[in-house]
């Protein structure tokens, strides 16, 4: 047992925030409000000595299939690129509210901005997360056309981290659109290969690829429900887990 109370099962996590959980339900934007609730929920699983990267989304600010599809004058890869630089955005407000809760922190970058933030080197991040620095990892992959989810498995599988954390609004992978179907049902547990066939929406296909051959475990649970991340990180059975069995 740490320091925290906590009994993490990991040793190494990946943490992937999407760019909604910097703003409030259905706004866009940064809300410091948010990523401060965030950040002490953060810090806490941070105190139990588990070792955590975190890939930032930038979906609040910009994605880049849906600002290229409707801005006849860009063309699609800058309209990524800024998506990449949004989610930059994000893990500056990230690195401070962490810092302000007390938390050790990193920010690398995929594209490189010496005045901002490190490049993203493999062994340099995974040096940070052995003295217990949090490791914040912005713009993406560096290339465009793909997602932060992509990022996050690919980070993952770079690292050899144990598991991939997948934070949403939503308690876990659903049979259906639980919103519209009320008989919708939520899966405990489910293999990659079904999330493929039945096109789960769960992290785009490259992404469950990179975990998939690697074994890495997802998992998908709701972090605005109080302790849920600590939950996680201590095995409990929430959410949906995939793969990993
Ligand atoms: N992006 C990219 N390459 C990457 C990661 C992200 O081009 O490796 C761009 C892409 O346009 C994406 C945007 O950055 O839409 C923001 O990331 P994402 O949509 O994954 O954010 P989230 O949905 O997690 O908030």
């Amino acid at each position: 047992m740490s320091e925290s109370g906590v009994s993490p099962v990991y040793k190494r996590v990946l943490l992937k925030l999407s760019g909604n959980s910097f703003c409030r339900a259905g706004e866009s934007g940064i809300t410091m409000a948010e990523v401060s609730s965030v950040s002490s929920q953060i810090k806490r699983i941070h105190d139990s000595g588990v070792q955590l990267a975190i890939v930032c989304g930038g979906g609040n600010i910009l994605r880049g299939r849906d600002f290229a599809a409707v801005s006849a004058s860009i063309k699609a890869p800058t309209a990524h690129y800024m998506g990449m630089l949004a989610t930059v955005i994000n893990g500056l407000a990230l690195q401070d509210a962490l810092e302000n809760a007390g938390v050790p922190t990193r920010l690398q970058t995929a594209i490189r901005m010496e005045g901002v933030a490190e490049p993203f080197i493999r062994r340099r991040c995974v040096r940070h997360l052995e003295k217990g620095r949090v490791v914040i990892l912005a713009a993406g992959t560096g290339g465009p056309f793909v997602t932060t989810d992509t990022a996050a498995a690919l980070r993952a599988r770079e690292i050899e981290a144990d598991v991939v954390l997948k934070a949403t609004r939503v308690d876990g992978v659903y049979s259906d659109d639980p919103e519209k179907n009320p008989h919708a049902e939520r899966y405990a547990t489910i293999s990659f290969q079904d999330v493929l066939r039945h096109d789960l929406k769960v992290m785009d296909a490259q992404a469950i690829h990179h975990c998939m051959e690697q074994n890495i475990p997802i998992v998908v649970f709701n972090y605005q429900k109080p302790g849920n991340l600590e939950r996680v990180i201590t095995g409990e059975p929430i959410g949906t887990r995939v793969g990993g069995a």
